[in-house]
């Protein structure tokens, strides 16, 4: 169903997506929490919101930023389409031509029963929560990096138009976690005095 999900590699006890362009992801490219607060104090500025079709736990609550600001898009893991097939990209395209979005913000979620069963399916006898968090991490991680390939979502990250965000939540707190393009990895929101 996902043709990207068999991309998703285990090793050394956790998951990976190699080959993925990881380069792609470039500092210059992600904006922080403190970017996406000066938005919403502008008018007229949006955020794209791609979560997952099953994270059903009050998936923009735990975002803080207004829903009227917020274009929110569900699909399974939170999914864009391959980078070649620019033109069916979750529909995002279709915004992107018609309204400012300054931050783009792909969220998968912990718990998710998707991502749980395809591991049961496919990969694993018996998936634990330890499991499916770094397997969800390594699939938000490929889909910001076909997000930061996209060319038409590419050219915006490039004039500085628009920021990117990857964010893991945990369903049962809310937390945030963070991805951190200088070290690839998530970190809890708060985590440091950095935040
Ligand atoms: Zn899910």
């Amino acid at each position: 169903m996902l043709q990207t999900i068999e991309k998703l590699n285990y090793d050394h006890g956790k998951w990976d997506c190699p080959g993925f362009p990881k380069e792609e992801l470039r500092p210059e490219y992600f904006g922080d929490q403190q970017s996406i607060r000066a938005s919403m104090q502008t008018e007229t500025e949006q955020v794209a919101f791609i979560a997952c079709s099953d994270h059903h736990n009050s998936v923009a609550c735990v975002s803080g930023i207004p829903f009227e600001r917020m274009i929110i898009i569900q699909t399974l893991c939170a999914t864009l389409n391959t980078l070649k097939d620019v033109q069916s990209n979750c529909g995002l395209d279709i915004y992107l031509e018609s309204e400012p979005i300054r931050h783009l913000i792909i969220c998968g979620h912990q718990h998710c029963g998707f991502m749980k069963h395809w591991l049961g399916q496919n990969r694993m006898k018996r998936p634990d929560a330890e499991d499916v968090t770094s397997a969800v991490e390594a699939y938000t991680k490929l889909q910001l990096s076909l997000a930061a390939t996209s060319p038409r979502i590419n050219r915006h990250l490039r004039d500085g138009s628009m920021q990117l965000h990857g964010w893991v939540v945990d369903d049962a707190t809310a937390q945030i976690s963070i991805f951190n393009p200088a070290t690839m990895s998530f970190k809890p929101q708060n985590s440091d005095s950095a935040e």
